[in-house]
């Protein structure tokens, strides 16, 4: 069921920076489509839970193994320290 089309406080629109333009409604396929009344601005929003919260780059993903690889295993023998 289609939901009133309702502004989203805060919200800043990605195109023209404006704020409390934004609006938010949800389609009959239950899609949320976000529109911006001030430079008609639309974007289709997948169904999340928290529209808001962006998505991080996590560390773990973008590190790549070669690092590990490449570390040389150097071993330091302190020859002639014996008492
Ligand atoms: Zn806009």
């Amino acid at each position: 069921m289609p939901s009133p089309k309702r502004f989203i406080a805060g919200a800043v629109c990605p195109r023209c920076a404006e704020m409390d333009k934004i609006k938010m409604h949800t389609t009959d396929e239950g899609n949320q489509v976000r529109e911006c009344v001030a430079c008609g601005f639309s974007d289709a929003v997948s169904e999340q839970k928290e529209p808001q919260v962006p998505e991080l780059e996590t560390r773990v993903n973008k590190r790549t193994n070669t690092d590990d690889h490449t570390v040389q295993q150097v071993v330091f023998f302190k020859a002639g320290q014996e008492d």
